[in-house]
């Protein structure tokens, strides 16, 4: 079983085992707002949803670049045509490309299909007279929700409030 954990503002950042958020609530960390209706227990319920009360900061500093966060932060779109797409009509596009000495990096990565990819070739986006959706950026907290998001065989229905169907692929 496991639990929601949002942050100051509401926004869903990671889950973790219900036991972890015991944890948390021990500590004073989070602030419960749903618990799972089937009691584990005759004397209390599992958090289904916990909120953090204060800004945590090394959610941000865990971000990892991979192919699986740069899908998440750019929404399973391509950022040329704003096609969204199944994960495998997706490749990682080069906005500078390498052969103009672009680098692998969360600023330089978007998310293209093929048919975009393929015209813009060897080429900046001015170059190739094509418009980037969104200058891509380092996200601050998405990509770790999405990598805690595979293990989630289901949604539970405590979630469903403060679960937003865009943040799934
Ligand atoms: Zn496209």
């Amino acid at each position: 079983m496991r639990t929601l954990v949002l942050d100051v503002g509401y926004q869903p950042i990671n889950t973790v085992p219900f036991t972890r958020a015991l944890t948390y609530i021990a500590k004073g960390k989070v602030e419960v707002l749903e618990e799972y209706e089937q009691p584990i227990h005759p004397d209390w319920q599992a958090p289904a949803v916990v909120r953090l009360t204060h800004w945590i900061q090394p959610f941000k500093a865990r971000v990892k670049f991979s192919r699986q966060n740069v899908l998440a932060r750019d929404r399973w779109r391509c950022q040329y045509c704003g096609e969204r797409m199944p994960t495998r009509e997706l490749t990682f596009d080069h906005v500078v490309p390498r052969a103009q000495g672009g680098k692998t990096l969360w600023e330089n990565i978007v998310m293209a299909c093929v048919p975009c990819n393929a015209h813009k070739a060897d080429r900046t986006p001015d170059q190739a007279r094509m418009k980037l959706r969104k200058q891509p950026t380092r996200p601050p907290w998405l990509p770790i929700f999405n990598m805690a998001l595979q293990q989630v065989v289901s949604i539970p229905p405590e979630w469903r409030d403060y679960w937003t169907t865009e943040l799934l692929p």
